[in-house]
């Protein structure tokens, strides 16, 4: 660390206000001080570190503080130019009179702690306005996806109560030979009809239960709306070389009117990596890659990554998402089964899902869901 020069100023300014060339002229004489004798010079702009003028209790702009050596000493007022030439030839004099290592030891110490907890404290308070603004964003996050989850399980209630509705008011409206109005197929029908309702909530809430225990316990997303149309484009040119390289063609549809994801978009970028990395290690040479995404509910946006590789079996479709899950299909080629488990996590950690559609010998689908960001 550099040791401070034994005189210390600081010029707080103020650049929206007037007076620019006096300004300008005390400057000008400060450089030239500081050609004759080196001292420490901070300028200070009140409006970025209003707490250093609060420290150095400043009431008017340009004020020239003197911190070493001490005692402190403020100038201020129309004529500082003025006043420094009048201090000048005394801050020299103190100076080369010097003072006992013991007199001057301690207020220098201070001053130096003082600025450093005063550049702690700065630190700490961006770091408090970051962490605000991530949980303002995170707070923003549950509620969109609370209304998200709140939609999606009333579809099916709906659908449910629709078909009880129905149920009961035909038992209660009898024709007049004593028959109810459903024909049997019919009243079949509406049974199925809400049974299937039941289990689609059922397994919406498996789902949700275990993206809070799993997915979002593990990861803190910052979530901002994610322009998805050039975050696909940017990671579409970073694989393209490794596809071209194994003779892939690699093909978009992407629908032109695509509202913002509501998101994290570092994480969503890792998992459609993860995806089109796969695709390309597990497709022989001359294949076909795409990538599409789909608006598919108002609150949703679904993304599909499919291949022409060697496909999945059913009993696997599930196991491959685990940790450390390889297949005997894929020595050979280099990974250690953890980058659909992590894609998983993060997809959960939105409140999304992760499947694969894959017909063995034909090819595979990976589609994951995303919330809409709704302004
Ligand atoms: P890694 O690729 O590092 O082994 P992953 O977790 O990404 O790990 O994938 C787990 C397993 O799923 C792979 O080892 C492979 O057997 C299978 N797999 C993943 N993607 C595909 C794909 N596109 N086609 C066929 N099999 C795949």
């Amino acid at each position: 660390m550099v040791a401070p020069h034994p005189l210390q100023l600081f010029l707080f300014i103020d650049r929206l206000a007037s007076g620019r060339e006096s300004l300008k002229q005390l400057q000008t004489q400060l450089l030239h001080f500081q050609a004759e004798c080196p001292f420490d010079l901070d300028v200070i702009d009140v409006a970025e570190k209003p707490y250093l003028v609060e420290h150095f209790r400043i009431v008017a702009t340009p004020a020239l503080v003197k911190t070493q050596p001490a005692p402190r000493q403020t100038l201020a007022g129309h004529d500082l130019l003025g006043q420094l030439h009048h201090w000048w030839p005394e801050w020299q004099r103190q100076l080369q009179a010097g003072r006992p290592a013991e007199m001057t030891a301690a207020p220098l110490a201070d001053s130096l702690t003082c600025t450093t907890e005063i550049v702690r404290l700065q630190d700490q308070i961006f770091q408090l306005e970051q962490e605000k603004k991530q949980l303002q964003g995170q707070v923003r996050f549950r509620d969109q996806i609370l209304g998200m989850l709140a939609h999606d399980l009333r579809n099916p209630l709906t659908a449910i109560g629709i078909a009880l509705e129905t149920l009961e008011l035909s038992q209660e409206s009898r024709q007049e030979d004593g028959e109810p109005r459903l024909t049997p197929a019919l009243f079949q029908q509406l049974v199925f009809q809400a049974r299937r309702n039941t289990r689609v909530m059922d397994r919406l809430i498996t789902e949700l239960l275990q993206a809070s225990k799993d997915g979002v316990a593990r990861f803190v997303l910052t979530p901002a709306p994610v322009d998805l149309v050039g975050l696909v484009t940017e990671v579409v040119a970073q694989v393209l070389p490794t596809a071209a390289g194994r003779n892939l063609t690699l093909e978009l549809d992407i629908p032109k009117e695509l509202p913002p994801a509501f998101g994290d978009g570092e994480r969503i970028r890792q998992v459609l990596i993860n995806l089109l990395d796969n695709a390309c290690k597990y497709t022989p040479p001359g294949g076909q890659i795409s990538l599409s995404v789909l608006h598919r509910t108002t609150q949703k946006i679904q993304i599909t990554v499919c291949d022409t590789g060697p496909g999945i079996a059913p009993e696997n479709q599930e196991r491959i998402f685990e940790s450390k899950v390889r297949l005997d299909q894929s020595h050979g080629q280099e990974g250690y089964g953890l980058g659909l488990y992590l894609c998983r996590q993060i997809v959960q950690a939105h409140y999304g899902r992760i499947w694969v559609d894959s017909t063995p010998g034909e090819g595979s689908c990976f589609r994951f869901t995303l919330p809409v960001y709704r302004g």
